[in-house]
């Protein structure tokens, strides 16, 4: 039986530090300079240095607290070190006597230097020649462990390059100009970056703009690249439904129908991505298509003419949703519009949610399977294992970023399960900065609404203390009298739900107190799904003046006579969340307003991210522009919504300086794929290891 695996091996695999080339490629955070040692003489205060010194003198005092106290000298003269956490060891290692290198930060000048809980260790061999690398760790994977695994697999690992003959990156000049190539191979900017000499300048290491550096970024881009082209390629030659409406149709089709009957016009945006979504669908080529359109675009109807062509062609459509409350919303959407259509020809909507009762959710499942329920919505609940479709040809995800990478994973599974493979549309509020849609989504073809309904009022949104709250709640009453609906919004507290729960509850009590003549609603994600559906009910209703709600309400609610959104502790809610709550309201003719209250910490201050990201929402109502600020707060991690998943992202390039590179890898990628289809295959395994899949997501 092999050995188990030790704590640090574990912690090892935890970081994904398999393969020899897995511990090359982690690169360090920071360096320690252990390569000169400074007198104490010229040691300034406050400057981190290493010094070489006897021990002269050390006890272990207990007032006023339990200190270690060792005195060292060096010839040039003298510092105190002092250490509240000890071990038995250390005392052992600085006995009196004992020649130690010292390495910290000093304080205090001539009259008495001291350093606290600075490192030591025997001074014994010659000093390193090499930066000391702090590698990126866990607490159960110490560095000097984590240094040796790595120091012995740079020597193992195959470090040969894989880009194609004469092929090297560009080197992007500071100031953002292509200069000559880079002149480090793949071997020479590893082992560079891993043990720099002392000479480099930190700075460039810190930001990563070294040439070292920007050998390695371009690799990771063109990894990235590689993985999405040959996904695309792959996508390309799998089989996809012809939907096209028969020519000898029976009735109109539904597509004709439904547009018929709608009590608006789509706007000139809307037809042209119907007519887009229309092309891909008449192809026998799986569509993979992102519609983004900020938030009040109008995307579902889109999405339900999309349905309409695969039920004309003959075919089912599912339509997926985040949460149930939007995915209810949906449903009682698309079965007004579609039902009464469908009935003609005995088709109905189908409806699938966890939270459904056993009885339903078989008599639904067979629906499914028999064909009769030609198109079904609900939550991710639509693609669980016993959900089988009779011929789907259509998957519909509303707003996809919200979904996790898992859940994504496992669509694509459910819809390569079931042979020919159907058409995916995406949807989404969060527009995707330029730069991103070419790195994460290479992958996709991108269709934007980019025209809000028309008769839409701009939202005003305003920045409140909550010290004047009340000034607030009397708005509210006026609006409520006015017969309007507002919507108060309390922040998730992500320690505790039960606070956070509290907190909903508690503004509840006082807002139900403070307007006696209104229906206050209460809405957060732990009520049971029956109860949650009726709160939502009064309030798309009308009866209910004003719902108060965790961020359960975050995603696609529609209710367009709601005209104030209040958003208590906005400081605590990131960028894209506060946009998507604000466009909750501005949905009707009426005036809609968003308060933005916001509490300040004890001394009175907001953090400064909290800041921007409020001034960025006084300052702009549009999406794009929002979703710019929001990656350069928050980079793409979150941004992408892919917390799980941190894998997945960049490691090092950084899409806001990266640009140049990722052009160049863009540019390259698909020569590589053609011309040297064993290279690529080398490099996307070599970066991406089994991880590729995630990519594609
Ligand atoms: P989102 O893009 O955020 O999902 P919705 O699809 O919920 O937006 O649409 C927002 C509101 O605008 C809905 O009430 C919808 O019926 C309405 N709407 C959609 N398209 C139009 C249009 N062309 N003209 C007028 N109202 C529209
Ligand atoms: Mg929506």
């Amino acid at each position: 039986m092999p050995a188990a695996p030790s704590p640090a091996q574990q912690a090892l695999r935890k970081l994904g530090l398999t393969r020899d080339i897995d511990l090359a490629l982690h690169l360090p955070l920071r360096y320690e300079d252990e390569t000169r040692i400074t007198p104490l003489q010229s040691a300034r205060d406050g400057a981190v240095v290493q010094i070489e010194a006897t021990v002269t003198a050390s006890e272990v005092q207990l007032r006023p607290r339990r200190q270690l106290l060792v005195h060292v000298d060096d010839g040039t003269g003298t510092c105190e070190l002092r250490f509240f956490s000890f071990y038995p060891s250390q005392l052992k290692t600085m006995a009196v006597g004992a020649r130690l290198r010292i390495r910290g930060e000093v304080k205090g000048g001539f009259w008495g230097r001291q350093m606290l809980h600075p490192a030591v260790r025997a001074a014994h061999g010659a000093l390193p020649t090499a930066l000391t690398p702090v590698y990126p760790s866990t607490a159960s994977l110490p560095q000097p462990y984590l240094r040796r695994a790595i120091a012995t697999a740079l020597q193992r690992a195959d470090l040969s390059d894989t880009l194609p003959p004469g092929v090297a990156p560009p080197l992007v000049r500071v100031w953002g100009q292509n200069g000559p190539q880079s002149p480090y191979s793949l071997r020479e900017a590893l082992l560079f970056l891993h043990h720099p000499a002392p000479e480099v300048a930190l700075a460039t290491l810190e930001d990563h703009s070294h040439p070292a550096w920007q050998r390695l970024k371009a690799e990771e881009l063109l990894a990235q690249q590689l993985s999405q082209q040959q996904s695309r390629l792959a996508r390309s030659r799998l089989r996809a439904p012809v939907l096209r409406a028969p020519h000898a149709a029976p009735a109109a089709p539904l597509h004709a129908q439904l547009l018929a009957q709608l009590p608006f016009a789509l706007t000139a945006a809307q037809q042209r991505v119907d007519g887009e979504i229309a092309a891909d669908l008449a192809r026998p080529v799986p569509m993979h298509r992102l519609l983004q359109g900020d938030v009040g675009a109008g995307k579902t109807v889109v999405a339900a003419l999309a349905a309409c062509r695969a039920m004309d062609a003959g075919w089912q459509c599912a339509l997926m949703a985040p949460t149930e409350i939007l995915a209810e919303q949906h449903f009682a959407k698309l079965v007004g519009w579609l039902e009464p259509l469908l009935a003609a020809s005995g088709r109905r909507v189908a409806w699938l949610s966890g939270g459904q009762k056993k009885k339903e959710r078989a008599a639904m499942l067979a629906l499914v399977e028999s064909g009769a329920a030609a198109l079904v919505v609900g939550t991710h609940a639509v693609i669980q294992e016993q959900v089988r479709f009779q011929n789907l040809a259509l998957a519909i995800i509303d707003e996809q970023h919200r979904f996790g990478v898992a859940q994504r994973l496992e669509l694509r599974r459910k819809l390569q399960a079931q042979g020919m493979e159907p058409h995916l549309l995406m949807m989404s509020a969060t527009p995707i900065p330029r730069t991103l849609a070419m790195s994460y989504y290479a992958d996709l073809d991108v269709s934007v609404i980019d025209e809000l309904p028309p008769g839409r009022t701009p939202i005003v949104t305003k920045l409140i203390a909550d010290s004047r709250r009340d000034e607030v709640i009397a708005r509210i009453a006026a609006q409520v009298a006015a017969g309007r609906q507002v919507y108060w919004v309390c922040p998730l507290i992500e320690e505790s739900e039960a606070l956070d729960l509290s907190n909903a509850t508690a503004t509840h009590a006082e807002l139900s107190a403070a307007l006696p003549g209104a229906m206050v609603g209460l809405l957060h994600s732990r009520m049971p799904a029956a109860e949650k559906k009726a709160v939502m009910a009064q309030f798309s209703g009308g009866q209910m003046g004003v719902l108060v709600s965790t961020t359960v309400i975050e995603v696609g609610v529609d209710v367009p006579n709601a005209s104030l959104m209040v958003i208590e502790h906005a400081e605590r809610f990131g960028l894209s969340q506060l946009h998507q709550l604000r466009g909750r309201v501005g949905r009707g003719a009426a005036a809609s307003a968003c308060v933005l209250l916001y509490a300040t910490n004890d001394s009175g201050r907001l953090g400064e991210t909290a800041r921007e990201r409020l001034r960025a929402m006084l300052e702009t109502n549009d999406g794009f522009e929002i979703a710019r600020r929001d990656l350069e707060i928050r980079g793409p991690g979150e941004f992408l919504g892919a917390r799980q998943s941190g894998d997945a992202l960049l490691r090092f390039a950084d899409l806001a300086t990266d640009a140049p590179l990722l052009e160049w890898a863009r540019a390259l990628a698909p020569q590589m794929l053609a011309q040297h289809p064993e290279l690529a295959a080398r490099h996307v395994a070599r970066w991406l290891g089994g991880k590729a899949d995630y990519l594609k997501a």
